[in-house]
Parts: C-alpha cells; sequence; structure tokens
C-alpha cells in the first residue's frame, strides 16, 4: 500500500499522530514492537470472529493479501443480495475500508457495523467509523446507519453465550454524518504531510500514548538525556497531563526538577532521593505498628486469575477475573518453619469452585493472612463467596482477617531510590534483595509475571499432556514465588522495626 493510500487503521494512525505513518513508511526498523500487545490483538480477533454471528447467518469475504481481489468478491455478495457480509471491502479515491458486519438491505441501502473487544466508545472509534461512512458514501452507497459494536460487561453468562447481550450496540450515524467533511479535509492534510521528503518536526506529548502508546516514542522523544539520567516521564503515578506539561516548560531530568522545586510529596520524594542519592527512608515507627497488626499462625497469599472478554463459564461475566490458581506459604508459630501449599486447577472447567474449596481447607477460620495488594484477593474472594453460599462463612472470613504487606510500601514507610517510585512488589524485591538470584523473576523459566500467567492458563487449554505438566510446573513456581517474595519483603519490614 502506497503512503497516500489509506486504510482504517491507517487513518486512524494519522488522527493520532500523522509522523507515524510517515515514519512507519521511511523507517520502519525504528519502532518498538513492544508497544504492541499480542494478548490484546488476539481477544480482538477472537472478539470480531465471534461477533459475525450476532445478525444471524453471515458470509465472511475471504482475506486476501492483496486487499484490491477483496472488493469485488464483496460486489458479488450483494449481488447476490447476501443479507450479512461481514469484511466486506471497499474502495474510494486510495482510501480502502474493511466493514466488520455491513447489513445488505438492498437498492445499495446499507448499515455498517464496527466491532471492537473494548467496553466503551473511544473516541478514536468515532473517527474509525467515520472514515467507513466516508468511503461507502463517497461510493454512492445509501448508508442508513453506522454502529460501533463492544462488549457489554454487565452480561452474565447462563448456558450458550447469548450474541446479543454480551455485545452493545452504539449507534453512532449522526456522529459520522457530521465528520463527513472533516474526513475528507484530514485525508488532503495527511496526503500533503506524507509527500514530505525529510522527517516532519512533532513533538512529543499527549498524543504519544492516546489512544495508543506509540512505538516511535524513544526515537522522536530527541530531548531526552543521552546519560541514563532518570527523567519526568519516569516519576510513577504523576499524572500524564502533569507530566507533559514539566517536559514542556523543560524540565526534563529529575535533576531540572529538583532544582526548579517543581514536585512536592511523594514524587518530590523520588526525585530527590534519586538526585541527592540518599539512604533508604524508613519510618521505624509506623513499620513497628504494622508489623505488630500480625499475629501467627501467618499466611501469605496469592491468587492468579485470567479474564477472558469472552466469559467461559456461567456465572461469570466480559473481562471478570476467573482465579485459577494460589501459592500460600504459612508459619504456625513465631520462629516456626515455613511451610507452603498450593493450588492449580487444570483448564477445561470453571475452576472456582476448586480454587474456593481448597482455599477452605487450607487456609484455617481466624487465622492472620497476608496479601500484597490485597484488594484484589479480597476481591476475588469475595466473588466466590457469593458463588458459593456454602463456603460462604469460611471464605468471608479468610477475607475479613487478610492484611496489606504492600501497605508500609505504598504509604513511603520503607523506601528506597531502587524502587522508583513504585511500591509494585516486583520494583520493592528487587529493590530489597538486588543480589539474590532465588528472588530475581528473570531467573524463573517460562512465566514471569501476571500477564504471562493468564496467558499460559489460557493457552494451556489447547496443549498436550506433556505440554501442559511443563507450564503446570512453570506457573506453580512463578506462582509460589510470589508468595516467597512476600515472606522475605516481612522479614525485611521486622528488621526495620527493631
Ligand atoms: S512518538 Fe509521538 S510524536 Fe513521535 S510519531 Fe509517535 S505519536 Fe508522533
Amino acid at each position: 500500500m502506497s503512503i497516500q493510500h489509506f486504510s482504517k487503521s491507517r487513518y486512524c494512525s494519522c488522527i493520532q499522530c500523522p509522523k507515524i505513518l510517515w515514519l512507519k513508511e521511511h523507517l520502519p526498523d525504528e519502532f518498538d514492537d513492544s508497544v504492541v500487545n499480542q494478548a490484546v490483538l488476539s481477544t480482538g480477533n477472537d472478539v470480531g470472529d465471534l461477533a459475525m454471528g450476532l445478525f444471524g447467518d453471515y458470509t465472511e469475504v475471504p482475506y486476501s493479501e492483496k486487499l484490491g481481489d477483496m472488493i469485488p468478491a464483496t460486489q458479488e455478495l450483494i449481488d447476490k443480495g447476501v443479507k450479512n457480509i461481514c469484511e466486506a471491502s471497499f474502495s474510494y479515491d486510495g482510501c480502502f475500508c474493511s466493514v466488520d458486519i455491513l447489513k445488505n438491505l438492498g437498492n445499495k441501502k446499507v448499515e455498517l457495523y464496527e466491532v471492537k473487544s473494548s467496553t466503551s466508545v473511544h473516541w478514536i472509534y468515532e473517527h474509525d467509523v467515520s472514515y467507513q461512512y466516508y468511503v461507502l458514501t463517497k461510493l454512492g452507497y445509501d448508508v442508513q446507519k453506522v454502529c460501533l459494536v463492544h462488549i457489554d460487561t454487565s452480561y452474565v453468562r447462563h448456558g450458550e453465550l447469548e450474541l446479543d447481550k454480551l455485545f452493545k450496540i452504539v449507534d453512532l450515524t449522526e456522529t459520522a454524518k457530521s465528520k463527513l467533511t472533516e474526513v475528507e479535509e484530514n485525508i488532503k492534510k495527511f496526503r500533503e504531510y506524507l509527500k514530505s521528503k525529510t522527517e516532519p518536526e512533532c513533538n512529543v506529548g499527549g498524543q504519544c500514548s492516546d489512544p495508543y502508546e506509540c512505538g516511535y516514542w524513544t526515537h522522536c522523544a530527541v530531548d531526552m538525556p543521552e546519560s541514563e539520567e532518570p527523567t519526568v516521564w519516569e516519576i510513577a503515578s504523576l499524572r500524564k497531563n502533569k507530566k507533559q506539561s514539566l517536559y514542556d516548560e523543560g524540565l526534563i531530568t529529575f535533576e531540572q526538577l529538583y532544582n526548579a522545586g517543581a514536585l512536592k510529596g511523594k514524587y518530590l520524594q523520588q526525585v530527590e532521593v534519586e538526585v541527592q542519592n540518599l539512604p533508604p527512608q524508613i519510618d521505624k515507627k509506623q513499620i513497628k505498628n504494622f508489623v505488630g497488626t500480625l499475629s501467627y499462625p501467618l499466611y501469605f497469599l496469592d491468587f492468579e486469575s485470567f479474564n477472558p472478554a469472552i466469559p467461559m463459564y456461567d456465572n461469570s461475566s466480559p473481562y471478570h477475573h476467573v482465579v485459577f490458581q494460589y501459592s500460600l506459604h504459612y508459619i504456625e508459630k513465631e520462629g516456626g518453619e515455613l511451610k507452603h501449599k498450593e493450588c492449580l486447577a487444570y483448564p477445561g472447567s470453571d475452576p472456582r469452585r476448586q480454587i474456593a474449596e481448597q482455599l477452605c481447607k487450607d487456609i484455617p477460620l481466624n487465622v492472620c493472612t497476608t496479601a500484597y495488594f490485597m484488594g484484589f484477593e479480597k476481591g476475588r474472594i469475595k466473588e466466590l463467596a457469593a458463588l458459593y453460599p456454602d463456603l460462604k462463612g469460611h471464605l468471608m472470613n479468610i477475607h475479613d482477617n487478610i492484611k496489606d504487606i504492600m501497605i508500609p510500601f505504598q504509604k513511603r514507610w520503607y523506601y528506597t531510590k531502587e524502587m522508583q517510585g513504585s511500591y509494585s512488589i516486583k520494583y520493592v524485591l528487587p529493590a530489597l534483595y538486588p543480589d539474590d538470584p532465588s528472588l530475581n523473576y528473570h531467573n524463573l523459566e517460562g512465566v514471569h509475571n501476571g500477564g504471562e500467567a493468564s496467558n499460559t492458563f489460557m493457552a494451556m487449554q489447547k496443549m498436550d499432556k506433556e505440554e501442559l505438566e511443563k507450564w503446570r510446573e512453570h506457573l506453580l513456581r512463578y506462582c509460589e514465588l510470589d508468595t516467597f517474595a512476600m515472606v522475605k519483603v516481612l522479614e525485611k519490614l521486622r528488621e526495620a522495626a527493631k
């Protein structure tokens, strides 16, 4: 496709920032692929495939590398009077588009449905559907409706999937109509822009991550220091627009930010500790109070879950977290031996009952359980309790006795510069134990983070027995490290409290 030709995705890239398309054409190797989330793409494909049946029987235009071949194939289906055509493809003046679902009403009357795996209407989708409306309108079609189809998170599966409830249809016809001239002008403007023989100037800004992370960020952020010196973009949890305005003021490095007195509170602490190379910041009294709230027997719990866009089990909703695994370290009395239990369901059926039952066997009533970022564990336990009334009493007892080991780090009672402003265990653990290979997630095989754990469990649905056992082992060791990390983190807190 020449640089002057558009598709839906190329047009939307230009809406985000026309330089993306210029760079894709001229400097494709500079693009950082790590911004592309394969799991999200795969979810999008699955959702798209499922939505094809939304209006009953349909015919899909076969995909062709030569996109142009899809146009006569579409025409043939329209001429035959096929009612629902998926991937219906058209081109007007170098602007190509494939419509996810086209309702062919006859006499050139059509309705267009764009399917997204999202849970709401993002602003970029308005441009996406408006582009499609433009192409078909210019080709002389009477576009009666342009709609966005997205996932409805309020749907709860009971039995067979009900596509009309799983998907929500939002009518964007008026938006698309109102943008008709804008699309035409944009295409003209982008074509001019893309003619440039030299790299167009464009400062990095909000457009670099909205709506999507741009893979050219490293290429475009020319003002960044060449050294490893941290910059405003690395200040943890600071709002993006605040970072942007500091950057625009020329306050880029931590040194510049610190000297200008531009930050307060925890943001200042992160910058100050780094610039002044300060030792660990420890609030002994607060940590002592916190550690004093924990009692033996003491349990350390961590869940792994996956959250499919299309609910796989009864009583689950789109993107609902389904727990499939936990790790549990425990110490029965002060100075006692560290013991471990674990539970990992086999794929193929709803893992939640097994997890709930085993959890009640493994954690006795009225004991102190810890989690790191307890909101997640508590949330899942509450859901299990609602799902299984016979286990509710025990599950809610566990729920009510959970304490969060993250708090001393979140409140900055314990902070070191290696934590880089974060209180995630993935930062806290290496900061506290920089040289311990047994606590290094990079040394694990196969599964190194929660995202990989959930992708692995999903992939296990299709694995043969041998492969399945290998990946089960990877999952078990990953989750075990999560709770062992909590044990070690607590050891450091206890030391700090002395
Ligand atoms: S990094 Fe930002 S400025 Fe550069 S191409 Fe991407 S969106 Fe445009």
